[in-house]
């Protein structure tokens, strides 16, 4: 699991890096907006703790590009008062929890448990096959943990099939997944989307096989 702390206060800071390591296993330390987007920018991480005071502004505005990562990382923010207003503020800006300094140790580290606990659980909405897996909550789709772009129609082919890996998906349930109401569907259109599907999942080295089944559908299992 790794941790990053954004917090510029010389004794706060590295005492959470060390408190947030010992708990959580690892963990990396920065002191300004700057330096936390070059780090999201080049590493996962798991769960961020951010103070809203930084040197070179708000901790705040990291917000929407955590929110941009795959997965998305767990926010806690670290808010100087205990101001309802500030709180919700950090809240309403996609925060999953705060903590009003000064804190017991033993309250950040339950807290940023409790959001972890909660991020992973929305994890089990994880499906996978070999080597492909498809989260159903922020329908990313990765192979071997990679996100791969993958087009609205032929996503929605995949999910219909993802959940039923190793059964026969219909033509009809595959088709009323795919399009809306007001499409108007040419008798292959399906056949083609599916594989294009199947190509790019070969592509992108997926271990998954996209099979037709004669007059019924498809069936996808691991190949
Ligand atoms: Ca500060």
């Amino acid at each position: 699991m790794r941790v990053l702390v954004v917090e510029d206060d010389p004794q706060l800071g590295p005492w959470l890096r060390d408190t947030l390591a010992r708990t959580f296993g690892s963990s990396d330390l920065v002191t300004t907006l700057d330096e936390a987007q070059a780090a999201i920018a080049v590493r996962g991480f798991e769960l961020v703790v951010i103070d809203r005071g930084l040197p070179d502004g708000e901790g705040l505005t990291l917000l929407s590009q955590l929110k941009q990562q795959r997965p998305v990382p767990a926010v806690v923010v670290l808010t100087a008062l205990d101001d309802p207003i500030d709180i919700a503020h950090a809240l309403d800006e996609g925060a999953d929890d705060y903590v009003a300094k000064p804190f017991e140790p033993t309250e950040l580290v339950a807290r940023a448990k409790a959001v972890l606990r909660r991020f992973l659980l929305d994890r089990g909405s994880v499906v996978s096959v070999g080597n492909l897996s498809y989260n159903i909550f922020d329908r990313v789709v990765c192979v071997d943990q990679q996100p791969i772009v993958v087009p609205r129609r032929e996503l929605a082919i995949l999910e219909a099939m993802i959940r039923r890996t190793g059964y026969v998906v219909l033509r009809e349930t595959l088709e009323s997944a795919t399009y809306s109401f007001d499409d108007e569907i040419q008798s292959n259109a399906l056949d083609v989307h599916v594989c294009r599907l199947r190509r790019r999942l070969r592509k992108a080295n997926c271990q998954v096989a996209l099979r037709p089944v004669r007059g019924l559908g498809y069936l996808l299992s691991a190949d």
